[in-house]
């Protein structure tokens, strides 16, 4: 990859733009302050391009996703696009995006600032410190299996059928990035799925097995039923470090594992595809909540996650762990000065707006 990184920004529609617009100064600063260089496109995606162009994505940016080194989304959707026909809805956009990208691989990071640990559902002592990631199958699984439909049958019942399967090669690309993952951080990963009654979940135990013996000795492997995962999770959260698991409990599982942290302006991700000849793999970033149109427009979103989506980009895509750590630390530091944007405020907190949240960030990043 070039020093020059390129880099397409997608904002999307209701707080995407505002929650954007808090990242734009900050790659201006990592421009300005840590001479750190990329080349920003931005285009449409969701609601806002079908009203541009009757698309919620045009191949044309698509075509620029495929190249940019990285892609960062802010939001899609609204009640303005509700109404529209399932193939233009807005959310086509982003399910384009993570299918042409082969986007197998989604990291779902769980992690508690210590002054927002109040904000979990689960008492403090439980979430202080939390710091999990989870690596979802993202393309594969029971939501794409065949045969899937629903039949009617001869006595006249219908039938809903949906495919769980997993082939050797989906198992261990996906296995192989979360042992990647638990080696740069506490070196301890716990596979889950339903060995006990899915042939499909005793294939995934048995191949990721033979990749931990074969590549990863290193790494710590625990495997888990689903079911199990669910309840250590809200029982014990703090005993995880990496889970790898499929599309369908990977879905509910990182859900369950983001509610621990109390809010969804905090939470960012990534979905990856596969490493190119250069070791590039293709990479989108987002946050994980949505385009929240219930405040879209008052400047009172809170942009971290998108901004912790960001930092992810330099860690995952860029390489840039410094940098990345930097940003890390800059939010965590602004989180103790006990500023907060109303999503996330708490008695005796200094109240700010998204571009005041944007400013401390600057101010702390700064020094
Ligand atoms: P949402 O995440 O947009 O909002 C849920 C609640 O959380 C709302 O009360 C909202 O105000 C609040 N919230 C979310 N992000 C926030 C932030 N950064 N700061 C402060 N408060 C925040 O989910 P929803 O209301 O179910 O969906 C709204 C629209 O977003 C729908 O059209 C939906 O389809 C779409 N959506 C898009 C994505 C995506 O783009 N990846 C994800 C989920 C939902």
């Amino acid at each position: 990859m070039s020093s020059t990184k390129s880099l397409l920004i997608l904002a999307g529609d209701g707080i995407g733009p505002e929650v954007m617009a808090q990242v734009k100064r900050v790659i201006a600063w990592f421009e300005g302050n840590r001479g750190l260089k990329f080349k920003v496109e931005d285009g449409l995606v969701g609601g806002c391009s079908y009203d541009a162009h009757g698309t919620p994505l045009t191949d044309e940016t698509m075509a620029k996703a495929m190249e940019a080194d990285a892609v960062l989304l802010g939001a899609v959707g609204g009640p303005k696009w509700d109404n529209l026909d399932f193939s233009v809805k807005p959310e086509r956009g982003l399910l384009r995006l993570r299918k042409d990208m082969q986007l197998f691989a989604n990291l779902r990071p769980a992690f508690v600032f210590e002054a927002l640990a109040e904000a979990s559902s689960l008492k403090t002592e439980l979430v202080a410190g939390l710091d999990i990631m989870i690596v979802r199958e993202l393309t594969g699984g029971v939501y794409f299996g065949e045969p899937r439909g629903i039949e009617t049958l001869p006595n006249g019942e219908r039938r809903g059928i949906n495919t769980q399967v997993y082939t050797t090669s989906e198992i261990v690309r996906i296995a192989e990035i979360a042992f990647e993952l638990a080696r740069k951080r506490g070196k301890k990963l716990h596979s889950v799925e339903k060995a006990n009654v899915m042939e499909s979940g005793l294939l995934w135990r048995e191949e990721v097995t033979k990749l931990k013996d074969a590549k990863h000795k290193d790494i710590h492997l625990e495997h888990m039923y689903a079911d199990n995962c669910a309840m250590q999770l809200v029982r014990n959260p703090k005993q995880f470090d990496v889970i790898v698991t499929d599309n369908l409990f990977g879905d509910i599982l990182s859900d369950c594992a983001a509610m621990l942290t109390g809010s969804l302006g905090m939470l960012p991700s990534a979905s990856l595809g596969a490493a190119d000849s250069a070791g590039r793999r293709k990479a989108l970033y987002e946050p994980v909540h949505g385009s929240a149109p219930d405040i879209a427009g008052r400047d009172i979103a809170n942009p971290l996650a998108c901004l912790l989506s960001f930092a992810m980009m330099l860690r995952y895509s860029f390489d840039l762990g410094f940098e990345a750590d930097l940003l890390e630390n800059a939010i965590k530091a602004v989180l103790d000065d006990g500023i907060r944007t109303g999503d996330i405020m708490q008695p005796g907190m200094t109240k700010v707006s998204t571009t005041g949240m944007g400013d401390a960030v600057l101010a702390r990043l700064n020094g």
